[in-house]
């Protein structure tokens, strides 16, 4: 296969969160990108805010997690009131189950960013970082896939309702463009699963011009009768653009109106989006706030936007082939509870834009001659979408209620719906951490399922099992559910990847900054979305030799795909093992025993080498440049079968 050499490498359709990360992520490995968007202009509204810890993980090592949380806010507590509130205290429901804090897992806690700042933080990271702009206005409308190349056709608004139509090859193409996606469309995969239309609720963001005095939830009535829940927020985006009629200061509201009348109450109101609103729309609104909370001094401003949103759960079969890959919305659609949609789409472009920059770059040096990798982004995010829907589908029947679409829509979509339905259903027995019982600490006025469980933070995801992951030392006996690695396990073959500080560099140090002033580094700020992290435990002295051959193993692979990184463990004085390659190699001694005890403690190290009856290692964990662990593997043939599963 040839590339062409003006040809831009990848175009991405769609502009989202999803879009946006992939952007960043192929740009950092050093493919040229466009992204376009049908947008005319970015969009406004909180909708999707919970960052999850696991993601905040994924931004550090993209190099923007320092932006998202400067531009991010933590949990916020909800103050639930009788409705009308009649004076009574409120309950006050903290979604925070008392984490301690754990040196493996430095984020423990979700971020909160509304999705129109959050997409305007990636979108000047890109221009920062790369020059790169998001092109508005711009909709995909068609391609045709060659054996290749991917031949684009876009339709671009160039003023008002003037239109063009052009054409452009690309070496690749991402479809990040939403649920409704074209580039899904066309490729022919299933979207199975359930609509679930007596259910919904709805959603508006609103200016409040008397500010909030605080920065909680406040939530009135009950899911089942009437419910509302109004949340504050600021936004520097929206700031930045605000019209001449509303202050820049002011606060903005995300308000959810749900109940069993929800679809009669957003008919009446005129439901529509902002540039359709009426001003009777919004007087009807602020009249049921009023009515539902019993509170009269909020004072509302502009509406912003206001839309129904009802539960859409869905999947596809397949993530793409060939040149054509889909990722996020475009993928999978769920409900919102559980603030697992975003995340998972941002997991998606992780797992997909290492694989596909790997394989563009061997396509071009010639070292790949087969994208089966490519094929394995499929065959892991199945999995985890699968268990995610599972999950995220309980958490609303615990909202909603045990049958959220009764029994007759539940009927008509069995009918439908095959695989999407099966893949929930044979997740049957819900992890035991989303049974209510377990989650809700605190009592509800509402009884709405406001808590979440531990899993919901994303640290358990794994990929054992996966075709190209390989456990040599201590596999696992069986697969997992591929959501729930347990804290209590050893790291195996396709889980995270943990945190260790207190890593003392005592040679190669170009590859890692250590900004503690004592010399040290952590592993987080060592691994990095464009190469492989190989940490060969060195074990003891006496098994330096063997250091050495897999530190020869690993210079192996194509070139910047793997940076290696040898542990000495926290005991004695170390001798260095590789000094001739410190251009190639950075060596550390694990001062503090992190290291060590998050990645051996609990594995069976009975099958290496031993001397007396100490077992001397070394291990080799190569960690992926999505932050899971690829390989774990005790030999220099154990580096080779590794790579052969890569790249076979
Ligand atoms: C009320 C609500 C709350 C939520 N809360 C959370 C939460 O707390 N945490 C969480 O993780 N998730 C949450 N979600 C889900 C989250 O909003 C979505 O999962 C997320 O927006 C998906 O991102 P995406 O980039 O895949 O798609 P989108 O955000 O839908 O972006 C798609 C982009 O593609 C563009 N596009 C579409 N078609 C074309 C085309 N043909 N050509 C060019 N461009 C195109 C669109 O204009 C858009 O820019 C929530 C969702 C809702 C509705």
């Amino acid at each position: 296969m040839t590339m062409s050499a003006e040809r831009i490498n990848v175009l991405i359709a769609g502009a989202g969160p999803v879009g946006l990360v992939s952007a960043l992520l192929l740009l950092r490995n050093g493919l040229s990108v466009r992204i376009i968007t049908k947008e005319t202009e970015f969009r406004t509204g909180y909708r999707g805010p919970g960052i999850q810890p696991r993601t905040l993980e994924l931004y550090r090592f993209l190099g923007i997690l320092d932006d998202v949380w400067a531009g991010s806010g933590p949990h916020q507590t909800i103050h639930e009131y009788t409705s009308p509130d009649n004076g009574e205290p409120p309950v006050i429901i903290w979604n925070d189950p008392e984490l301690k804090s754990q040196v493996d897992k430095p984020h423990l806690e979700p971020r909160l960013i509304g999705q129109v700042d959050h997409e305007a933080i990636l979108r000047a990271c890109l221009l920062r970082d790369y020059g790169c702009q998001v092109e508005l206005g711009t909709e995909l409308v068609s391609y045709e896939q060659q054996l290749d190349f991917v031949d684009a056709t876009f339709v671009t608004t160039v003023t008002g309702s003037d239109k063009t139509t052009h054409t452009a090859q690309f070496d690749w193409l991402i479809g990040a463009d939403g649920a409704h996606s074209v580039v899904r469309k066309q490729l022919g995969c299933t979207f199975l699963g359930q609509s679930i239309k007596q259910v919904g609720s709805l959603l508006v963001d609103i200016h409040l011009l008397n500010g909030w005095g605080d920065d909680h939830i406040k939530a009135w009535g009950n899911i089942f009768q009437r419910f509302l829940l109004m949340r504050p927020y600021r936004s520097a985006f929206s700031a930045q653009h605000s019209t001449p009629t509303q202050p820049k200061s002011d606060t903005r509201m995300q308000l959810m109106i749900a109940g069993p009348d929800v679809n009669e109450l957003a008919q009446t109101m005129g439901e529509h989006n902002l540039n359709g609103s009426t001003k009777e729309g919004r007087d009807a609104l602020v009249k049921v706030v009023h009515e539902l909370s019993g509170r009269r001094d909020f004072v509302f401003g502009d509406l912003i936007g206001m839309g129904m949103w009802r539960p859409n759960i869905r999947m596809v079969d397949k993530f793409g082939e060939g040149r054509v890959w889909i990722a996020g919305d475009a993928a999978h659609v769920h409900s919102p509870t559980g603030g697992q949609g975003l995340n998972s789409g941002i997991q998606d472009a992780f797992n997909l834009c290492w694989k596909l920059s790997l394989v563009h770059k061997g396509l071009q040096d010639g070292s790949i001659n087969s994208n089966r990798l490519m094929y394995t982004y499929t065959e892991e995010r199945v999995r985890v979408v699968k268990a995610m829907l599972n999950i995220t589908t309980n958490l609303l029947k615990q909202t909603f209620g045990a049958n959220p679409g009764g029994a007759a829509e539940a009927q008509e979509n069995a009918a439908q719906s095959t695989s999407a339905n099966n893949a929930i259903s044979s997740h049957s027995t819900p992890p035991s951490s989303i049974n209510a019982s377990n989650d809700i600490k605190k009592p509800s006025r509402s009884g709405i399922a406001f808590i979440r469980g531990f899993e919901l933070r994303m640290f358990g995801i794994n990929y054992r099992g996966s075709p190209i992951v390989l456990d040599e030392v201590d596999p696992p006996a069986e697969v997992l559910d591929p959501y729930k690695m347990s804290a209590d396990e050893p790291v195996r073959g396709g889980d995270r990847a943990p945190q260790a500080v207190g890593l003392k560099v005592l040679c190669g140090s170009s590859f890692t900054s250590t900004e503690d002033g004592q010399g040290r580094t952590t592993l987080f700020d060592v691994f990095d979305t464009t190469a492989h992290t190989a940490l060969v435990f060195a074990g003891s002295i006496e098994s330096l030799e063997l250091v050495r051959s897999l530190v020869r193993a690993l210079t192996k692979y194509p070139h910047g795909m793997m940076r290696i990184m040898i542990v000495h463990s926290q005991e004695g004085e170390p001798e260095l093992v590789a000094t001739e390659l410190e251009d190639k190699v950075l060596e550390v001694q694990d001062t503090e025993g992190y290291a060590y005890a998050s990645y051996l403690r609990g594995l069976d190290l009975s099958g290496l080498p031993a001397s007396g009856s100490e077992r001397k290692g070394p291990v080799v964990v190569i960690v992926r440049a999505d932050g899971h662990v690829g390989a774990i593997v005790k030999d220099a043939e154990g580096v080779e079968r590794y790579k052969q599963k890569l790249f076979a």
